[in-house]
């Protein structure tokens, strides 16, 4: 099964986020500030990786640029969440070292899609079943 890493400070988005993915076939973990994230990504080594760009003790980008500095973390693919939709955004997101962006709220397809591309589907999805929420 794919494991996804959830590092989002929201405790509402997290909940919602995690059982979405979590009925689509993904494993979902779960770290709720930065330095978490961190941390998880090099104990667990997820598939990927869901990083919400405003957390607490180190941001998103702190998180990312971390993550990918270092030997054993930086092959995850990394998606940036944020709630700005702002191209300026974008970019710093990518020059931070994320593989892909997307923009809160959360459009599930639209995420899924991005997650699809850079891991495949979830175990749901891979043996067929349907797509309904
Ligand atoms: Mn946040």
């Amino acid at each position: 099964m794919l494991r996804i890493l959830l590092v989002e400070d929201n405790e509402m988005n997290r909940d919602m986020l995690s059982r979405r993915l979590q009925r689509r076939g993904y494993e979902v973990m779960i770290a709720v500030d930065g330095q978490l994230g961190v941390a998880m990504a090099k104990s667990q080594s997820p598939d990927l990786i869901l990083m919400d760009m405003s957390l607490p003790v180190i941001d998103g980008w702190e998180a990312t640029r971390t993550l990918k500095a270092a030997a054993e973390t930086r092959h995850i693919p990394v998606i940036a969440l944020t709630a700005h939709a702002m191209s300026t955004d974008r970019d710093r997101a990518l020059e931070a070292g994320c593989d892909d962006y997307d923009t809160k709220p959360i459009e599930l397809s639209r995420l899924l899609g991005k997650i699809t591309a850079l891991i495949g589907g979830g175990s749901e999805m891979a043996s067929g079943a349907d797509m309904a929420p």
